[in-house]
């Protein structure tokens, strides 16, 4: 996972941020941000679609 800069409000690669220079620290303590919780809901509701499309390929 990216290191994510809370001033811009991107991610970041590295340990400094390459747009307003501040240190980036991993997000380990505080709440996950909402769009990564978006988009682990979107991938697990996404691989479920398609396991369920999967096991009915197979079952027909
Ligand atoms: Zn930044």
């Amino acid at each position: 996972m990216a290191n994510w800069c809370e001033n811009c409000d991107r991610p970041e690669e590295g340990d400094v941020c390459t747009v307003c220079g501040g240190n980036i620290v991993e997000p380990v303590h505080g709440p996950i941000p909402w769009r990564w919780r978006l988009f682990i809901v979107a991938s697990i509701i996404y691989l479920v679609w398609r396991i369920y499309q999967l096991i009915s390929w197979i079952v027909h």
